[in-house]
Formats: structure tokens, C-alpha cells, sequence
């Protein structure tokens, strides 16, 4: 009898432990199309369970086989909310006619409609909804993907976390936009904080957001943002981090690493619109970018200008061939950032790396899988990690960004030379060991 209480007693608090667990995820933070939306792969889960699971990732990555020395607690977000600071909706409408706004549902193209989200900036929601409602008193239909009637594609808005400029682009299906300009008063009206708003043409039937054309509608047609107090421009093709609060802290690391006295040679390649160049070049002799990017290689060499940076000059083209071609031509390059794609680097990029020897090579990675791959290339190479550290720039999703030290093997072995060999120790040594 007593047992049967207990078994109830104990089965009793099990539900209330669940449910103390799910209530560590107050209400309002939990999204309510979590289940029909791919993009928080964490949603719900308490931010301190999101960031042991993503540190038990990179440890079993980058620990266990040894291609880590020293792996640093991932830095975390303060407020891990609203924190995205470039927006997009997909536009369509319901069965009635009538505009909706949202994310495609994971897997399909039916637009799930979405009126806040939890990860993204709450201005740039605001102006989506504002775009919503103000469509049908300017006639303006949304685009049907199966009949490729209507106009209105997309909503992609931009924002400058320092600087507060906010920029809208409005993808369309055809150029001819008919009341434009009354529908931007409106908008305008309505956000007074937009400082520019781009037409995007994107004619074909594809799923990328953007088409290759912008008309500008209103103000400069692109937005400024600071980092490390230098100015970057964005436009609304170019690459730039989503979560700017972090991307600061991950690029203060990767100098931290990069550990730049002035004399130094530095390759920043796939330097996108040059933002870690250009914050180095205040550090070192000299800084080349690489790019395979054309627009984004324009958008850095305006950077480096706005900054009044003259030490800094960029290359169109692939990290790996120019690297390969200045490791033929005996180039001296003392240190090697890389920030490569989701896909990693190239082993002709490595090989040439390991060729030209720089004392340090800072690897900034957004895919820990490819960049353990990358660091077990080059351990057979002679570079080895001392020190990885993972910066959350995607809290609620799987994701994590993470900056690897890596120094030549020698290198190290010298560095322990230098601080452990104490002369008259090693002759006491040596003296004992002649004598036996
Ligand atoms: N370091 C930048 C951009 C990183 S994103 C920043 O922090 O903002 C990765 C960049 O690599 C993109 O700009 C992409 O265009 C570029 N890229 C991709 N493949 C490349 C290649 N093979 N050679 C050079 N750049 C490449």
C-alpha cells in the first residue's frame, strides 16, 4: 500500500520536474510556429541546454581526436532575442486574396505567415506587417509562384545595429511598380526611421531571394553599419554577419589571435566586403583581401576608402589560386586569416598555406564539421591548433561560429624551448647523464 503511494508520490513529481522544465521557457519565448518553421532548430529549449549541447558538438569535433589543444567556453549572447538584423518574408496570400507575410514552411514552398519572430529584429517585423496591410489599398497583388501573377516577391530588410539605418527592399517580379512612389510616402509615413528603400527586380522563377538589379526608390539605396569603429557599407546584395553584437565580439577574437604587433603581412581571404581586413590593417604593415565576389571586392575597396585605409589592397579572386600563385612566386606572408563558406576551404588554399608558412593562421568558421576536416589537413601539414573558441552568433539554431588558433608545428616546439630550457639545468642534466 505504502509502496503504491510512493509510486504515485514519484510519478507526481516527475510531471512537475517536466513541467518546471518547460516552464524555464517563459510564454512569450516560446514561437508559435516553431513546429512549421525549419529555422530554430533549438526553439524552446533554455539558452544554457542550447549552449552545452553546441559545446559537447565542438568538443566531440575538435577535442576527442586531438585537433585542438585548448578549446575556450563558446562566448554567449546576453540577450539572445532579436538579434538578427537582416529580415526576410516571403509574400503571398490566402485563399481569400489576402496578403500574408511569413518564412516557407520547412521542405515546401507554402508560406507559413508569420507576425513576430523571435530571433529577428522587432522594428524590421513591424515594417513587414506595415507592408502587409498597406498592399491592398494600393492595389498592389502579391507573386503567385504557380502562375507568376502579381508583383510583390519579397521583403528584405537590412539594419545597421550601430548606426540605426534601416533599409527595405522590396523584391518585385517585373520593373514596372505602378504607384511607387505614393506607396513609399505611405511607408515612409508610417517608419520615418527607413533611411533607404531599393526595388529589386528579380524576374525569374528561382528560389534566390534577390534578382541581379536594384533601383533605388529612396535615400542612398544602401545602409552603413560600424564595427570595431570602422565604417562598413551594405547593400542589399552583400554579405554581412546577421548578428552584428556578436559578430564584434568574434571579430575582437580573431585579432585577439591573429596577435598583430604592425610588421606584419596579413592575408585575409574570403574577406567578403573586407570588415576583418580592414579592422586588422590598423594593426599590421600591410593587408591583402581576397574575394571571389565581384560586387562584394567593390564594397570593400569603398570601405577601405570611407576608413581612410591605404595599407590594404583586395583581390578578385579564388582564395585558392592567388594563394597557390604567391606561394610560386615566394611571397612572405606572416599571418593568414581565412573566413570561409559553410563548405570550408580547398586543399590547393592549405597546400599553399603550408607552403608559404605564415607564423599564424587565424580560421574563422561558420561549419565546425568542415573546419575539423580543414585542421586535420593541416595538422599533417605542420600547423596545429593550440586554441579554439566558439562565439553563439546563432542562438536557438544548431549553428555556432568558432575562431582556431593555429600555429606552425615548430613553431611551438621553440616557444617551449625558449621558456622551459634553463642552461645550467640542462648541463646538470647532461653531466649526469655523461656519467652513467
Ligand atoms: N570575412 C567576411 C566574409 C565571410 S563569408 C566577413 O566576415 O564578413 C565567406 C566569403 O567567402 C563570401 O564573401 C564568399 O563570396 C567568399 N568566397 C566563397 N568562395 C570563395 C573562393 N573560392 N575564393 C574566395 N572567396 C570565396
Amino acid at each position: 500500500m505504502n509502496r503504491r503511494v510512493d509510486a504515485q508520490e514519484s510519478r507526481k513529481t516527475g510531471t512537475q520536474e517536466n513541467r518546471k522544465a518547460a516552464l524555464q521557457v517563459p510564454k512569450e519565448f516560446l514561437c508559435p510556429v516553431r513546429h512549421k518553421c525549419g529555422g530554430c532548430d533549438f526553439q524552446g529549449m533554455p539558452y544554457e541546454e542550447q549552449i552545452s549541447r553546441k559545446t559537447v558538438y565542438l568538443k566531440n569535433l575538435l577535442v576527442k581526436d586531438g585537433l585542438v589543444e585548448k578549446m575556450l567556453p563558446i562566448v554567449q549572447m546576453e540577450d539572445p532575442w532579436h538579434y538578427r538584423c537582416k529580415v526576410h518574408a516571403v509574400f503571398d496570400h490566402d485563399r481569400k486574396g489576402n496578403p500574408i507575410s511569413g518564412i516557407y514552411e520547412k521542405n515546401s514552398h507554402k508560406v507559413v505567415p508569420v507576425e513576430c519572430c523571435l530571433i529577428e529584429d522587432k522594428e524590421a517585423d513591424e515594417i513587414i506587417g506595415s507592408i502587409r496591410k498597406l498592399l491592398p489599398s494600393f492595389k498592389i497583388k502579391t507573386y503567385d509562384e504557380d502562375s507568376g501573377y502579381g508583383l510583390l516577391r519579397h521583403v528584405l530588410i537590412r539594419k545597421g545595429y550601430v548606426t540605426g539605418q534601416v533599409m527595405v527592399v522590396l523584391v518585385t517580379a517585373e520593373p514596372i511598380f505602378p504607384s511607387k512612389n505614393n506607396f513609399v510616402k505611405a511607408l515612409l509615413t508610417l517608419h520615418p526611421s527607413i533611411t533607404t528603400i531599393v526595388q529589386n527586380i528579380n524576374e525569374k522563377n528561382t528560389s534566390m531571394v534577390l534578382g541581379e538589379r536594384n533601383v533605388t526608390l529612396y535615400g542612398k539605396g544602401y545602409i552603413e553599419d560600424q564595427i570595431s569603429g570602422k565604417t562598413f557599407r551594405i547593400s542589399p546584395n552583400s554579405f554581412y554577419q546577421v548578428n552584428p553584437r556578436q559578430t564584434q565580439i568574434l571579430y575582437d577574437k580573431a585579432m585577439e589571435a591573429a596577435g598583430l604587433t604592425g610588421s606584419e603581412t596579413v592575408v585575409d581571404a574570403y574577406c567578403g566586403t573586407g570588415t576583418i581586413g580592414i579592422i586588422a590593417a590598423e594593426k599590421a604593415k600591410q593587408v591583402i583581401g581576397v574575394e571571389l565576389n565581384r560586387n562584394a571586392v567593390k564594397d570593400a575597396l569603398i570601405n577601405a576608402r570611407a576608413n581612410n585605409v591605404n595599407n590594404i589592397d583586395f583581390v578578385n579572386a579564388d582564395a585558392g589560386d592567388f594563394l597557390q600563385e604567391a606561394a610560386s612566386e615566394g611571397a612572405k606572408i606572416d599571418v593568414v586569416i581565412m573566413d570561409p563558406p559553410r563548405t570550408g576551404s580547398t586543399e590547393v588554399f592549405l597546400d599553399a598555406v603550408a607552403a608559404i608558412q605564415p607564423k599564424r593562421v587565424v580560421y574563422v568558421s561558420c561549419g565546425p564539421d568542415t573546419l575539423a576536416r580543414d585542421l586535420r589537413y593541416l595538422k599533417k601539414k605542420g600547423y596545429h591548433a593550440v586554441s579554439a573558441q566558439g562565439v553563439d552568433l546563432f542562438p536557438h539554431t544548431k549553428d555556432v561560429e568558432c575562431v582556431a588558433l593555429l600555429v606552425r608545428q615548430f613553431e611551438t616546439a621553440k616557444t617551449f624551448v625558449n621558456v622551459s630550457l634553463d642552461m645550467d639545468e640542462y648541463r646538470k642534466l647532461k653531466n649526469n647523464r655523461d656519467k652513467t
